[in-house]
């Protein structure tokens, strides 16, 4: 027994909320998958997941969705406000919503108890990146493994050896995060409202009463939680009635970067490339990255030397115009001289006036452009 050694298709390095799922559809694959995680502990991450219709269909697929108890929301209308524009831009869709808002930690736990249940992840395991290779004899727990393919999903843990490679974006921002309660119903409408000190998106919190909401405020100044409750108070008193704020703000560090090219990792999720969460489409991007993957393995060998090549082909152009476009978006919005609210005036006018532009942006709202097939 010693001396036995384990084969496997894919080992994943990381399982969060994406390098689980990425465990969960490779099974479903019939491929034979492990997953690491360093961390022991249950997932406490306390923030909700505005998930699009292209990653709903995701999660039906594989039949999690359905396990979701907490009473997903869906978000039925956008409405985006800024300091520059009177009028605010309305976004709906006839046919079905853009979007639900979901609970992190519910779909993190139902994931990891799957793949704990089928016996693929093991927990409290720190491996250095620099040794993993694929088809290269690895020790994982005593024991000895050969993988044909490495995915590694760690997140943005930017302070490891492989992100030297990664090209970092305007870092210092930070995301506050937090939830409040209120006295009307929030009519399942997300709101995006660019303060001058960053953006402040406010979405329907999963409850049975319709009267909770979650708010995700990023800035890079100084802010206290009182400056941040005085913005949502300004901003929905009138339409959300009276407002209690639950006490706890849980802050993010954002780190938008993006992974160059890798010959022998597959890099994933957040690892391949993190943007600002202003789009709220970091997680959806990654659940983008699971399926070209898995179609991946329906057209090429495991073995094929140009695999990995093609998955960074096919998610570089969409990773890069996420990054690009929501790096752009905040920096136009901090410079606040005439240049910019210009370009945001523009914008704003081309949303509202054009309807294939509208219509442009609820489709990439909701995961439904495929840049490459
Ligand atoms: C405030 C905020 C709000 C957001 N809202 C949305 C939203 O509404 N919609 C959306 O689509 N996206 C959203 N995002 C983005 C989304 O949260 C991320 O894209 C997503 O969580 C990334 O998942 P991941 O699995 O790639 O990384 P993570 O969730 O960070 O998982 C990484 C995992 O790797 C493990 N790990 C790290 N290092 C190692 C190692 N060396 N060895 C083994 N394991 C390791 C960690 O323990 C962890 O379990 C938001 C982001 C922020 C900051």
């Amino acid at each position: 027994m010693k001396n036995k050694m384990f084969k496997y298709d894919f080992l994943i390095v990381g399982g969060g909320l994406i390098g689980a799922l990425t465990a969960y559809a490779l099974y479903k694959k019939k491929f034979k998958v492990l997953v690491i995680d360093k961390k022991n502990e249950i997932s406490k991450d306390k923030r909700t997941l505005a998930v699009n219709a292209n990653s709903k269909r995701f999660l039906e697929q594989l039949n999690i969705w359905n396990d979701l108890k907490s009473k997903p929301q869906p978000i039925e209308k956008i409405i985006i406000k800024d300091y520059i524009n009177l009028s605010p831009l309305l976004f709906n869709n006839k046919n079905e919503p853009m979007g639900s808002v979901i609970l992190n930690k519910e779909l993190h736990e139902i994931v990891k108890k799957k793949l704990k249940d089928l016996n693929i992840i093991r927990s409290g395991i720190n491996i250095s990146l620099n040794d993993l290779k694929p088809s290269k004899l690895l020790k994982i727990n005593n024991s000895h493994y050969l993988f044909k393919k490495i995915i590694v999903s760690i997140g943005k843990s930017i302070n490891i050896n492989p992100y030297q490679k990664s090209i970092i974006f305007n870092k210092g921002h930070h995301s506050y995060v937090g939830f409040f309660k209120h006295e009307n119903d929030h009519k399942n409408i997300a709101y995006e409202i660019f303060q001058k000190e960053g953006p402040m998106a406010v979405l329907p919190s999963p409850s049975l009463t319709r009267r909770k909401s979650t708010f995700i405020y990023s800035t890079n100044k100084k802010t206290s939680d009182q400056k941040i409750f005085s913005i949502i108070k300004k901003n929905f008193k009138i339409s959300h009635g009276r407002l209690t704020f639950d006490r706890l703000i849980n802050i993010f560090p954002i780190t938008p970067h993006i992974k160059k090219f890798d010959k022998d990792l597959i890099f994933i999720g957040d690892s391949l490339r993190s943007i600002h969460p202003v789009a709220g489409q970091g997680w959806n991007l990654g659940i983008k990255d699971i399926q070209t993957l898995c179609k991946l393995t329906e057209q090429y060998s495991l073995d094929s030397k140009i695999f990995n090549s093609i998955y960074y082909s096919k998610r570089i152009l969409e990773s890069t115009l996420y990054l690009g476009f929501t790096s752009i978006l905040n920096t136009v919005y901090e410079n606040q001289n005439l240049f910019s609210k210009n370009i945001i005036r523009v914008g704003f006018e081309g949303l509202r006036n054009f309807k294939f532009v509208r219509e442009l942006f609820i489709k990439q709202a909701m995961g439904k452009i495929n840049l490459v097939d």
